[in-house]
């Protein structure tokens, strides 16, 4: 199955014939090989998932049909939390009940879109008073078209999740392409599409890479919309390509989050934070708090307990009980991070613990949880994403300070603040220019709330209502009655 596309409902080999590795970061070794799918491919695809969005019959469905399948994927995916899991440690090299959570919200994102769906039927046809007596109107959603969605290798199957699952509860048909890094839980899609009985070609895979797949499908006329999480030079070219066709985009692009710390937080709920909000997944996480800035009277203490935790943390191989830090996931991503690092001590930074590759891990692409602090705010570890277990702390001496500080970034993602004076949180939280704040902690996700970016970290959100939206076009229907007009 694995070195196979699905396209139309069948499990069928590339055009080309190709295939490619997947490597496991855990230990650099190839594990799985999977087809390398080309513009042919991207063609034959998107051309079936045409006929299922024109012919149907997916789109005609209702709301609430359409929510039971999604209701019979999410239990398809529930069955497998194990497998799957596994699957994603391997692919990606993070801890296995890191693992677990990505494919328990991936369940719950279907569940949660299925709801949805079910419960939107009600809501279709809203009538809308207009000026005249005359005419009455009411106002539609219809699913959107074909939509492609390309995702990134971070949270594979979760980040493919909440395209797929608000895209075809909306009545959308998709062609997804999973990034060439982690491939493999995407094509686990297809199995469940099949088995929940989803009609052929409302759910098309394509494995391959950015140029070859991406691209062309970016750029095929036949798709409506396409929804893109990754990097802001990959999204900057979907935004190019897509303007051709003036198809919808969805951009969910990078950020550079700041985290403010006030000095009269709890130290250790400080340290707790800090710590998940950079090391979780690796700080290979789009919203990661990887600047932190502190209130100078905590600034020390607070450098020092971090420091003693970052020693504590076991890095390993995902599968092994109690890691906290796993592998980064691949030899690219292994060599840009650690080329951040030295970058970061040219600098002039501090380097405060970290910064290598961890002695006993002879295999595989670890690295060790990372701090630097005195950071210069023109240094390029101080502004640019790095994507891996790297952050950078500096002290603050006013609230005015911090904000200006914390938002003067061409990212607006994430950001954080931390105080026991909960108006001062509000008011921070209303300054800082970022799609989503968190008030006393750093990174918990909820499917209710929208996800997305203010400046260069993307366009549109997701999740939510605003997600199945995203999906939806908006028609308004409007009737003349006879009489007087105008
Ligand atoms: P990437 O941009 O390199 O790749 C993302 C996807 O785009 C992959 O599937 C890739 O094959 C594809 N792609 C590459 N070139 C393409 C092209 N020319 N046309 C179309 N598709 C192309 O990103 P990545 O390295 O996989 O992921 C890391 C980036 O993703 C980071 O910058 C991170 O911040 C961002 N990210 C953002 C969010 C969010 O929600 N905002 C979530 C996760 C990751």
């Amino acid at each position: 199955m694995t070195a196979r596309l699905f396209i139309d409902g069948q499990w069928v080999a590339p055009v080309s014939g190709e295939t490619f590795e997947v490597i496991d970061p855990g230990n650099g070794k190839p594990f799985a090989e999977v087809a390398r799918a080309g513009a042919a491919d991207v063609d034959l695809a998107v051309r079936a998932a045409r006929r299922a969005f024109d012919e149907g019959p997916w789109p005609q469905r209702s709301f609430a049909e359409r929510g039971g399948v999604l209701r019979k994927m999410a239990a398809l995916i529930n069955q497998r939390i194990d497998e799957l899991a596994e699957l994603e440690v391997r692919d990606n090299g993070k801890p296995l009940p890191e693992a677990r959570w990505d494919i328990e919200d991936v369940a719950g994102c279907f569940e949660y879109y299925a709801d949805m769906a079910e419960g939107f039927a009600s809501e279709q046809s809203q009538p809308v008073t207009v000026g005249d007596d005359s005419f009455t109107s009411r106002v539609r959603k219809e699913p959107l078209g074909v939509v492609g969605a390309i995702v990134p290798w971070n949270f594979p199957m979760l980040m493919a999740a909440w395209k797929v699952a608000p895209a075809l509860a909306a009545g959308c048909t998709v062609v997804l392409k999973p990034s060439e890094v982690t491939p493999m839980t995407a094509l686990v899609y297809g199995e469940i599409a099949e088995a929940a009985g989803l009609p052929a070609g409302a759910m098309n895979i394509l494995t391959g890479f950015g140029p070859e797949v991406g691209a062309p499908l970016t750029e095929h006329p036949l798709v409506d919309k396409v929804a893109f999480t990754g990097s802001v030079p990959t999204g900057s070219k979907i935004m190019q390509a897509a303007a051709q066709d003036v198809k919808t985009i969805s951009l969910e692009l990078g950020g550079k989050s700041p985290f403010i710390v006030f000095a009269d937080s709890d130290l250790e709920a400080a340290v707790e934070w800090i710590m998940f909000g950079i090391f979780w997944n690796q700080g290979e996480v789009c919203s990661a708090t990887s600047r932190v800035l502190v209130e100078r009277e905590m600034y020390e203490p607070l450098l020092e307990r971090l420091s003693a935790e970052c020693a504590k943390l076991k890095i390993g191989y995902g599968m092994d009980e109690d890691v906290l830090l796993g592998a980064i996931v691949n030899e690219t991503q292994h060599r840009k991070i650690l080329a951040a690092i030295e970058s970061g001590k040219e600098s002039g930074a501090r380097l405060v613990c970290g910064g290598k590759v961890p002695e006993h891990l002879s295999e595989g692409y670890y690295l060790e949880a990372t701090i630097f602090a005195d950071v210069p705010t023109d240094s390029s570890i101080w502004k640019e994403e790095i994507f891996g277990p790297v952050v950078c702390i500096n002290p603050f001496d006013s609230e005015e300070e911090a904000l200006r500080e914390a938002n003067d970034s061409e990212f607006g993602l994430g950001a954080a603040v931390m105080s026991k004076d909960l108006e001062r949180c509000d008011r921070v939280a209303e300054g800082l220019r970022a799609g989503i704040v968190w008030i006393n902690c750093s990174q918990p996700t909820f499917i209710e709330v929208p996800w997305g970016g203010y400046k260069r970290s993307g366009i549109g959100r997701e999740l939510g209502r605003w997600g199945f939206e995203a999906y939806l076009e908006t028609k308004q229907i409007t009737s003349y009655h006879g009489g007087p007009w105008g």
